[in-house]
Formats: C-alpha cells, structure tokens, sequence
C-alpha cells in the first residue's frame, strides 16, 4: 500500500532519475578533496545562491551549527527566533559545542523578528555582556515567506548594529518559488546562508552551506571538528545535484496541494485549518478534541500518515499528489461522519 504521510516533507524517497544519479556518480575521498561530484554539487549551490563557495554536510543541524560558528566565537551571541530550528530544535549546539549562547526572541505572525524590539537585545559593548555579533532568520518560517523588502530593512540593522547575517534557508526555496523570485535575491542579503537537499527538495539526505571563500574555509574546518567530513560522499551528492537542477519549480505544485488540502479539510465539520497562514506547503490544522488519537489511528489504517496531537502541522511533498490530496480529505470525512454518528447514538 503506498503510503500518503503528511507528517514532513523529509518523507520523500528517491526517485528513479535521482537513484540513477546516484548510480553513476563520479567518486573520490572528499575529505582529501577528491570527489568531483561533491565538488560539482558545491559549485553549484554556490552559483545559484550568488555566493563565493559552499561546503556539503550531512544535516541542516550541522549547517546551521557550523554557519553559527564560522560567525560567532566563544563567549559571543546570537539572536534568533524563539521557536526557531537553530534555537530550539537543534539541541542547543551553538551553546553545547560551540560556546555561543543564544538570545531568543519571539517570531511575529508572519515569522520575522521585529527590529524595533531586537534593538533592546543587542547589548553595548561592556565585559559583563556576552557580545551580539548574529542575527539568524529563518525562510520560511512555519512555511511563511520573508517578504524581500524586511530581509532589506534586516540586513540594515545587522550593518548598523555590527552584526553577520544567517539565514537558516531550508525551505528557502519555498520562499523563492512563492515569490516568483530567482533565490540569489533572498541569499544576496545573507553572509551566510544554509539549505536542506533533503526537504522539499527530495534529497535523501544533506545540506549546504553558502558563504564567502573564507568563511567556507573555516566552515571546512569546523565540519571536520563535528565529525562531518564524508569520504565517497559523492553518491549523495549526486542526489543534490539531481534535486536542485529538477526538483525546484516543482514544489508550486506542493503549494497547490497544500491550498487544496487546507479548503477542502476546513469545510468539513469540526475540522479547523489555520488557512490564513498558509503561504507554501505546510499548515496547521485543530482536530476535535479527544479525537487527535484516534483520528491518526483511523486514518493509518487508511494508508495515511498523521502526526498526532490536538493541533497539527500538515506537510506536503514530491512523493503526495493531488489524487492523494482527495484521498486523505475523503477519509477524514468519513472518520467524521463515524464520529458524529457515535455521538448521536449514545
Ligand atoms: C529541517 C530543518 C532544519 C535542518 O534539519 P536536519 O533534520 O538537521 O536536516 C533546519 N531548519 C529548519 C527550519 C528545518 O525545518
């Protein structure tokens, strides 16, 4: 039974042209600097990004550590959304293995950091603070894209305030496709700026780092430092060669998807979709109370993957179609109308 699992777009699995990619890799010891194709696959996400160079690594965890520390040094901070992956879904690695405390501050509704607040949190230069020297964005944000003209206004203050500029991009390309823009127009605010192969992208596994020559130097070093440095890994990047050259203009169709899925859940009856934030390929959606188990339950069964809780996010991806789309909303229909018929017969 094919499985339609909605959980992440990281559920993909490689398709048939990108296995052959694979396949026919060019290999070498990257870490002696010998694999053509991850040389092949940095070239390239350098070009597209507009930057200087990129370093291929196993994680966007790991890309975004390592942009953090190329940035930061010990006793250094960075600021950062609250509900941010670089803050608080990676572990606290800037802080655990890089010495560099983070300074969190709440997203607003579309998922940027206020400025006018983030001027109180960058602290004046005095040996009781520790000293501000990032700003991490993240694009999208819980699927929102950044509007270029904040990304502006944002690089602005990083200049007037001495801060570097990250931006954890592993949906940037989301953001782009959204807003019909070449992605060199968001990463050309960034110093530096880290992308997921392995969202919506397809990849089965990998990010990118994008920065200057130098700080790719140092990024070099440090991803040794953590355990990252890969040997043949050119079967891998291979499959992000393949996913950035054929895998990008399609994710409008993930978008579609997304819209479709949000109207179509949200007419029915006790489901409630968050449809007024819904910007790329991810929603939020509030299940019935007590029904959040077993709606997951039901519809598993079904061949379809929830996550569980009362309010959940919902993903789509590469390997979801629109028949898939109405597949999953016919299902949730009938767990409903089971459900209401159990409550009205007891
Ligand atoms: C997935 C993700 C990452 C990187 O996660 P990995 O699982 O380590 O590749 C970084 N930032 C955001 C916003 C993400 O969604």
């Amino acid at each position: 039974m094919k499985m339609i699992d909605l959980r992440s777009d990281t559920v993909t699995k490689p398709s048939m042209g990108m296995k052959q990619a694979m396949w026919d890799a060019e290999l070498g010891d990257d870490v002696f600097g010998d694999d053509p194709t991850v040389h092949q696959l940095e070239e390239l996400a350098a070009t597209m990004l507009g930057k200087e160079a990129a370093l291929f690594v196993p994680s966007g965890t790991q890309s975004n550590l390592i942009g953090i520390m190329i940035h930061c040094q010990r006793g250094d901070e960075y600021i950062v959304g609250q509900e941010a992956h670089t803050y608080k879904w990676e572990g606290g690695g800037a802080a655990v293995l890089g010495s560099i405390q983070p300074q969190p501050v709440h997203f607003e509704k579309n998922g940027s950091l206020d400025l006018h607040k983030l001027v109180n949190y960058v602290k004046p230069l005095d040996e009781h603070h520790p000293r501000t020297k990032l700003l991490c964005l993240e694009n999208t944000q819980a699927g929102k894209v950044l509007p270029l003209s904040y990304l502006t206004e944002a690089k602005n203050f990083c200049e007037q305030n001495h801060l570097l500029y990250h931006l954890d991009g592993a949906r940037v390309f989301n953001a782009s496709v959204k807003l019909f823009v070449d992605v060199k127009e968001i990463a050309e605010h960034f110093d530096s700026v880290s992308i997921c192969l392995s969202k919506g992208l397809g990849a089965p596994v990998g990010s990118v780092l994008c920065a200057s020559k130098d700080k790719i130097k140092e990024a070099r070093r440090w991803r040794k430092v953590l355990g990252g440095g890969m040997r043949q890994a050119g079967v891998i990047a291979a499959a992000g060669i393949y996913a950035l050259k054929n895998n990008i203009q399609r994710l409008q169709e993930d978008h579609e998807n997304a819209q479709l899925l949000a109207t179509l859940l949200n007419e029915i009856d006790g489901i409630e979709v968050e449809t007024q934030d819904i910007q790329t390929n991810m929603m939020y959606v509030n299940l019935p109370a007590q029904h959040e188990q077993s709606i997951s339950l039901f519809l598993k069964d079904k061949g379809i993957i929830f996550p569980r809780g009362k309010r959940i996010r919902l993903v789509t991806h590469l390997d979801i179609q629109r028949q898939d789309i109405l597949t999953v909303v016919n299902e949730v229909k009938k767990f409903m109308q089971e459900y209401h018929f159990v409550a009205q017969s007891t």
